[in-house]
């Protein structure tokens, strides 16, 4: 491999490595091996001070150029991440052990896509003349200044692009921490803005646990925060955050609802299903854990779906033939085995999967349960990981209701040849992004984000600039202005 998992420095801050061995180690393993890869050290308070101080002395020129300027910048990046695909990719599976099959087409991929479409817009952000008879209004569209950008563990390269890009757009500069779990991938982003062109300060990576999101999230300077994690961490993000009064953007956990009614395409339904259980071997917080399948189909589409799960290929994940790869983590492992455990406790019946490999690494195969009864934990609490839930039901209205009946509402899909029916289950549910005959797409183009618990904002999409710029109005007085006195 190019780049070796061992990084130059802990962080990256204002165009260059940073290093400072005082703070708190953190191992890097591999999780197809257990092997330790890297080791990076947590950010103390004089690295945190020094990341912010470089963002804000950096953002106010940056946010005066021309949009075409900054544009070119993240376009300029877009295609040198092209470029690295295949290093990048590697990287990305020793990071998180995503299968190569998935990353060489999935992360910096889609990273580069942000910085594209983001540097593309940048040029046509602009506020709105309003007349007011003989005086008018005009507005600015400004950036915030300094964002926060907080990681999972699961895509950390997209999910570094998906918030440096619109953030960089609008003018202003980021600081990115990404999850002490996968720390490595991050830095090659901030490495390729530098190479593009990106003036030293505007996208800092730190590394730390939640002490250090916690400390950036609570600092008086930081004007906004993006957190992609679970529901527990975004509360906490979210209640520092009120106490600055800082712009929000989450993206949470979800414990989402694929509906399979009986006049689906089975075989394409099948291919939802597994898309949206299994690939990142679980780990995707948009996937349709819960899958609602039309009684009259049951037993067929189980027949399918564990006849296809035959030919997932696990093992090595930099092998390109591997289509399945490891959790990212022994905790990670651990965590799915105990809803494994509970699901056979509550009655529902294993499928198939459900016990980790004889082997080095974290590997746990797809696993199916079904018969699964609403109130059981495993079809309520979200697992990241690959295990999916299959619920009977008979009736439309039902099951909607039933979709519908959790604290999360991140996505949704259905499968039905019926549009009419597609679209009204479409507007039925409660959820921020909804899937028809297909599940999990996340083009750079659509919004992405959730309702309830699920999170605030959106990503991606012209939705993003919303929550990475604000809107100062000008008011202006052509005539004498009269007072009452
Ligand atoms: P966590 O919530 O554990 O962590 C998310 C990030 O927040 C990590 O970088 C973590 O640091 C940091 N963090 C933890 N505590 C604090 C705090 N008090 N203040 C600031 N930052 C803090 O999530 P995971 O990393 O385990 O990721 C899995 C979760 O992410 C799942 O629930 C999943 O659904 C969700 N997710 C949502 C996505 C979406 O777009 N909606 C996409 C991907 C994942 P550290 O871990 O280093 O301690």
């Amino acid at each position: 491999m190019t780049y070796p998992t061992q990084p130059i420095a802990s962080h990256y801050i204002n165009g260059r490595y940073v290093e400072d061995t005082a703070g708190d180690l953190i191992q890097v393993i591999y999780p197809a091996t257990g092997q330790i890869i890297a080791q990076v050290h947590a950010a103390t308070p004089a690295v945190i001070e020094q990341a912010i101080a470089s963002g804000r002395a950096a953002q106010a020129a940056w946010a005066a150029l021309s949009g075409t300027q900054r544009g070119r910048v993240l376009r300029r990046a877009a295609d040198l991440m092209r470029a690295a695909n295949h290093d990048l990719s590697v990287l990305e599976t020793y990071d998180t052990g995503k299968p190569y099959q998935e990353t060489s087409v999935v992360d910096a991929t889609s990273g580069a896509d942000a910085l594209e479409y983001f540097g593309g817009l940048a040029a046509s952000l602009t506020g709105e003349h309003i007349p007011l008879g003989e005086d008018w209004v005009y507005t600015r569209r400004e950036p915030l200044g300094l964002c926060v950008g907080i990681g999972a563990w699961n895509y950390p390269t997209q999910i570094a692009c998906w918030k440096g890009a619109p953030a960089l757009a609008c003018g202003n500069a980021m600081i990115f921490k990404p999850s002490e779990v996968t720390p490595l991938c991050a830095l090659k982003v901030a490495e390729i803005l530098t190479q593009a062109g990106l003036p030293d300060g505007l996208f800092n990576v730190v590394q730390g646990m939640g002490a250090v999101g916690q400390a950036l999230v609570s600092d008086t300077r930081v004007a906004k925060v993006s957190l992609t994690g679970s529901v527990p961490t975004g509360r906490k993000v979210y209640a520092a955050a009120a106490q600055g009064l800082k712009h929000v953007t989450l993206e949470l956990g979800g414990k989402s609802p694929l509906i399979i009614f009986d006049d689906a395409d089975l075989e394409n339904a099948v291919s939802g299903a597994i898309l949206g259980n299994f690939y990142s071997s679980g780990q995707v917080c948009s996937n349709g854990t819960r899958v609602f399948v039309h009684k009259a189909i049951k037993d067929r589409f189980l027949a399918r779906l564990t006849a296809r799960l035959q030919g997932a290929v696990l093992g090595d994940p930099q092998d390109p033939a591997t289509s399945f790869g490891p959790m990212v983590s022994a905790r990670q492992l651990e965590i799915a085995e105990g809803y494994i455990a509970q699901g056979k406790a509550e009655g529902a019946r294993l499928v198939c999967g459900g016990a980790r490999l004889d082997r080095a690494g974290f590997f746990l195969p797809p696993t199916v349960f079904a018969d699964v009864r609403d109130d059981m934990v495993i079809a309520r609490e979200e697992i990241f990981g690959p295990v999916m839930a299959v619920l009977d039901f008979e009736d439309e209205a039902e099951v909607l209701a039933r979709a519908n009946d959790t604290e999360f509402g991140l996505a949704a899909g259905v499968f039905t040849r019926d549009l009419a029916r597609a679209h009204r289950i479409a507007a039925g549910f409660e959820a921020g992004t909804c899937y028809i005959n297909t599940y999990n797409d996340a083009p750079v183009e659509a919004p992405f984000g959730g309702v309830k618990a699920s999170g605030l904002g959106r990503e991606n999409s012209k939705a993003a600039i919303e929550h990475y710029s604000q809107v100062k109005s000008v008011y202006v007085r052509m005539g004498d202005l009269e007072a009452p006195f």
